[in-house]
This record gives C-alpha cells, sequence and structure tokens, in this order.
C-alpha cells in the first residue's frame, strides 16, 4: 500500500487531534488534509470558548505544530457537503473523519422561543467571540433582567460575560463590537434558571467559582434552596467542590452582595414552559419541578419571571451531511464507536454529542485513528492508491474553490494581531470575506 490518504473535516480540537493521531500512527506514510468551512482554523477554540479564558485557548499551540507538519494540510473556506460532497472526497481519500462537532442550539421546543431578544447559546458565544454567521446577531441589553437556560458551564459563560465590566475584559480577545455593546448594558438581574437541582449542576468547579470573584456582579443562591450539607458527601469530588461553592454563594452576607449592583440569581427545580412577549420577550413562564428517579418533572405550578433577554444554553446538535446517516434523536452522527460507513468516521462531539472538556476529544481523536488503522489492516478501506490532495486540488480547481491555506491564515492571524486592542492578543475578523482580503 503506498500513501495513506486521509480527509478530516473540521479543524477544531477532535480535528487537530485526529491529525496527530494519524501522524503518530502513520508516520510519514499518511498524508492528512483537514478542511474547515471557514477560512480560519480551530473551530471551537476560537469561537466557542470564552474570550477571557484565553489560556484554555492557548491549546491551539499544540495544534498548530501539527498543521505545520510537512504531512498535514489546512484547507479553508471549503463547505463539505456543498462546495464538495462526502461521496467525492471517499472517491479521493481511503479515510473521511467528520469533527464537525455540534454548531447548532438544541431547540427549547416551548411557545415564544422565535421571540425577538431569545438566543441559542450558539449564537449568543458566537456574537461575542466573532463567529461570521452571527456578528450581525447584536442583543438588545437595554433592559434589566436577563434569564440564562440552562446549568451547565455555557450558562455560566453566558452569565459571566454579561456580568463584566469592559475592564474584566483586558487581556480577552472578545470582539470589538460585543465589548462595546456590554459596555453600555443595563442588566442588572441575571436569573440562572435550572430545571433540576443543586445536586445535579452540570458546572465544573473553577468556572463556577469565577462567578464569585466578578466586579460588579455577585452570586445569590438561596441558603434554603440547597438540599442537607451530608447529603453533599455521596456527590462525585468535582459536583461536590461545586456544591459547596454554591454553599459559599449562599454564606455571603446581604450587605456585602448589595455593594454590587448586578445579581447572579440561581433558580432551581425551574423549567421554562412557554415565553411571553409583544414581538419581543417579556416574561419567561416557568413551572416548578421535581425529581422523579433523577428526571425534572412539573408539579403545575407555575409563575411568571420578568425578562428582557432569554438565552438558552441548553446543549447543543450536530448538523446532518447530505448522504450521511444521522441519529435525530441524540443530535449526532449515527455511528458505532466512531464508524458510520466503510471508510467513514466520526469523532469529537459529531461522534458523541455535546460533551466533555477539549482535553476529551485526545483521546478520542487517538482512538477514531486506531478505527481506521484497524479497517486499513483488514482490508475494509480497500487496497488504497486513490488520489487523495493531488485529486482534491484538481477538483478544487475545477470548481473555483477559494482554497485556504495555514500559511494565508498565519497572514489573517498577523492582521488580526495588528489590529488588536491595546492588551488584546487580537481583533478577529468577522467578516469572511475581509479574512479572505487579510491573505492577499
Ligand atoms: P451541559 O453541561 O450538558 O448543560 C446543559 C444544561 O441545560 C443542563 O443543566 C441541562 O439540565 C439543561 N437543559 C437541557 N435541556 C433543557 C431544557 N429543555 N430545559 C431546561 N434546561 C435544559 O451543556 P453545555 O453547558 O452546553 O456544555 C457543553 C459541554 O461543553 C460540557 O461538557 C461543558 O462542560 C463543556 N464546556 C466547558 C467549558 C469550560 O470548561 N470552561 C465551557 C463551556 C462548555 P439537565 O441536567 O436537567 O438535563
Amino acid at each position: 500500500m503506498g500513501k495513506r490518504h486521509v480527509a478530516i473535516i473540521g479543524s477544531g480540537p477532535a480535528g487537530y487531534y485526529a491529525a496527530e493521531a494519524a501522524q503518530k500512527q502513520f508516520g510519514d506514510d499518511v498524508c492528512v488534509d483537514v478542511f474547515d468551512c471557514l477560512p480560519v482554523p480551530y473551530g471551537l477554540i476560537r469561537t466557542g470558548v470564552a474570550p477571557d479564558h484565553q489560556s484554555i485557548k492557548g491549546v491551539s499551540r499544540r495544534y498548530e505544530k501539527t498543521a505545520l507538519t510537512e504531512n498535514v494540510r489546512f484547507v479553508g473556506n471549503v463547505l463539505i457537503g456543498k462546495d464538495v460532497s462526502i461521496a467525492e472526497l471517499q472517491e479521493l481519500y481511503d479515510a473521511v473523519i467528520l469533527a464537525t462537532g455540534a454548531p447548532k442550539d438544541r431547540e427549547l421546543g416551548i411557545n415564544g422561543q422565535d421571540l425577538k431578544n431569545v438566543y441559542g447559546s450558539a449564537a449568543f458565544v458566537g456574537w461575542y467571540n466573532g463567529h461570521p454567521q452571527f456578528a450581525d446577531l447584536d442583543p438588545d441589553l437595554s433592559g434589566s433582567t436577563a434569564v440564562v437556560i440552562g446549568m451547565g458551564n455555557v450558562a455560566l459563560d453566558a452569565a459571566r460575560i454579561l456580568a463584566k465590566t469592559p475592564a474584566e475584559f483586558e487581556g480577552s480577545d472578545i470582539v470589538s463590537h460585543a465589548l462595546e455593546s456590554l459596555g453600555k448594558s443595563k442588566i442588572e438581574r441575571i436569573i440562572l434558571l435550572g430545571r433540576r437541582g443543586p445536586h445535579q449542576i452540570m458546572m465544573t468547579p473553577k468556572e463556577l467559582g469565577e462567578l464569585g470573584e466578578l466586579q460588579k456582579a455577585s452570586p445569590h443562591v438561596h441558603l434554603g434552596d440547597l438540599p442537607e450539607e451530608g447529603e453533599d458527601a455521596m456527590l462525585e469530588p468535582g459536583l461536590r467542590k461545586s456544591v459547596s461553592l454554591l454553599r459559599q454563594f449562599a454564606a455571603i452576607p446581604e450587605h456585602i452582595r448589595a455593594e454590587k449592583p448586578v445579581a447572579i440569581e440561581f433558580a432551581f427545580f425551574a423549567q421554562p414552559v412557554e415565553l411571553l412577549g409583544d414581538g419581543k420577550v417579556e416574561e419567561v413562564v416557568i413551572e416548578q419541578t421535581e425529581l422523579q428517579r433523577g428526571r425534572a418533572v412539573g408539579t403545575g405550578r407555575r409563575e411568571k419571571l420578568k425578562a428582557d433577554l432569554v438565552i438558552s444554553c441548553i446543549g447543543y446538535r450536530s448538523v446532518p451531511i447530505p448522504g450521511v446517516p444521522f441519529d435525530e434523536r441524540a443530535g449526532r452522527f449515527a455511528n458505532d464507536d466512531g464508524r458510520i460507513l466503510p471508510g467513514l468516521y466520526c469523532v469529537g462531539w459529531a461522534k458523541r454529542g455535546p460533551s466533555g472538556t477539549i482535553g476529551t476529544n485526545r483521546p478520542d481523536g487517538f482512538g477514531c485513528i486506531e478505527r481506521v488503522a484497524e479497517d486499513m489492516e483488514s482490508g475494509v478501506l480497500g487496497r488504497g492508491g486513490k488520489n487523495g490532495r493531488k485529486g482534491f486540488d484538481a477538483l478544487a480547481e475545477k470548481r473555483g474553490l477559494q482554497v485556504v491555506t495555514f500559511r494565508d491564515w498565519k497572514k489573517i492571524e498577523e492582521a488580526e494581531e495588528k489590529a488588536a486592542r491595546e492588551g488584546a492578543p487580537r481583533e478577529k475578523f468577522v467578516d469572511i470575506e475581509e479574512m479572505i482580503r487579510a491573505k492577499s
């Protein structure tokens, strides 16, 4: 067998860990093309990880090391499923790996979800992170109350970003349009809505702890909402730590809390059942819940909460690609431990759904390449001899695709770094055309 040709669709953590694994597994015998629909790499590292979490974003240096090796190349600005089909890629590459993540919001599925100023987290996070698709979102922050639905780390990101002062974004790469808009925000009450209780939060301690260190905002937890302290002993250590932070928040004396003008309130056992408003959202109808075998079940008791802005942070779905089996219920590609069809694989959130940290994708990427190696060994992937990147380049030329290379990206990156505010690492381009112009 000659060179093995691998196409990875998606240049986020799952994609680059899989590329790194392919290199380790096959050495010089492999050519890896990492595709992205944007002209810029790193997926969620660039457009998902919060701009004030720069140390997490630092992992992209590891991906760059992989990207700069001879047998891996970045192929940006190509939308697989539209510019080139999966079937065409499978003709050219021995293995095609979907690392496309889960970029679509899970729907609330309640009346009023389409009212103005109701956003899913993909849109809201995309807005402050400069994702070209959401750069124009322009959420209205002129009201007093924001309701953030969900009790995971994304809900924490949304609440924290809404609560920070402009000075607290120093050193971050929050895009200027968001910084400006947040600087004028009138929001003084942020309600985190959880359909289950304090023992069921999905927030990790480090991220939850940040709410206790904000300049103008203070977390509000009612002591009476927390279970007996002795019951914390049965929790796994991470969750136990998070719950003990909730206890610390509940113990903050009222006069200390009152020193900060913005309240981040935790509302437990409350599920949204309807959003009300005349064109734009004004209220959330919540139903009190109780736990039955671990699940939130409505009790029928309802009340209305004022809401000038609603951000739903209840998870994500992958986007189907024509010709690829999709599990509608789970919102990801139908797969058996990463195998979709012979020669077609998935990895990361596209495989397992939207859970885990950036680091979870490393073993996932390595596991995926093990599967590819097994299938090559067993002959499932045929006898090789495919055209790989040479074939793709010919197809791209025939179609007139404007492919962005890693070298082009480095020029875009340089322009972004030059345009940075003082103290910021970069000012991201939020427009695809601008990105393309910056490379030339
Ligand atoms: P998540 O951790 O799964 O949390 C989703 C939250 O939404 C849960 O509290 C869930 O409640 C709630 N929810 C789901 N459906 C709902 C509904 N219909 N109505 C009301 N509430 C609903 O998801 P995530 O926050 O989107 O995070 C995704 C992954 O990225 C996680 O693994 C997270 O840790 C990771 N992440 C990490 C960081 C970081 O480390 N800094 C930052 C952001 C994201 P139930 O539990 O009751 O279902």
